[in-house]
């Protein structure tokens, strides 16, 4: 089995918002749409619908604290939520803040270009500062507690 997310965890160190017990949170690489964040498993596994219901009652729990703290953040209108298993085929949950008018964070403009419509194709090419990222995390960071008891 070769795993990405297994064999080198500590390449997405820089992203990591908050880890839980059986879940960890992540800020996706791509900010396209502002406070996209990726809720990956603990162990390895590929299939959503294989989860223990431990494991299904913390990801419940972790995605509503997750919703609430990006909201309060960044006053998205909707969340869309995807588990695709394509290209990185460890268990991770995309939650997808969308957004029907431009947002500006840290001197940023982030505009939402396909509301209404998939999120995805998305634009790859939108980059913004490691700092500006880091800024992303320590907001959504405030708005989560520290444990959720399942
Ligand atoms: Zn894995």
């Amino acid at each position: 089995m070769k795993c990405d997310f297994c064999s080198s965890r500590e390449k997405f160190e820089n992203l990591k918002i908050k880890e839980y017990p059986r879940w960890v949170i992540h800020l996706s690489p791509f900010q396209c749409y502002l406070g996209w964040c990726d809720i990956s498993l603990g162990r390895h596994l590929e299939d959503l619908f294989e989860v223990s219901s431990e494991e299904w009652k913390e990801l419940f729990l972790v995605t509503g604290k997750l919703k609430s703290a990006v909201q309060l953040s960044f006053q998205n209108d909707i969340f869309n939520y995807s588990s695709l298993g394509n290209r990185a085929r460890h268990l991770h949950l995309h939650v997808i803040p969308r957004y029907r008018q431009a947002k500006e964070f840290d001197g940023v403009k982030f505009t939402d270009a396909r509301w209404g419509r998939n999120y995805s194709p998305y634009d790859k090419s939108f980059q913004i500062a490691e700092s500006t990222k880091d800024k992303i995390i320590e907001t959504i960071r405030k708005g989560l507690p520290d444990y959720v008891v399942p």
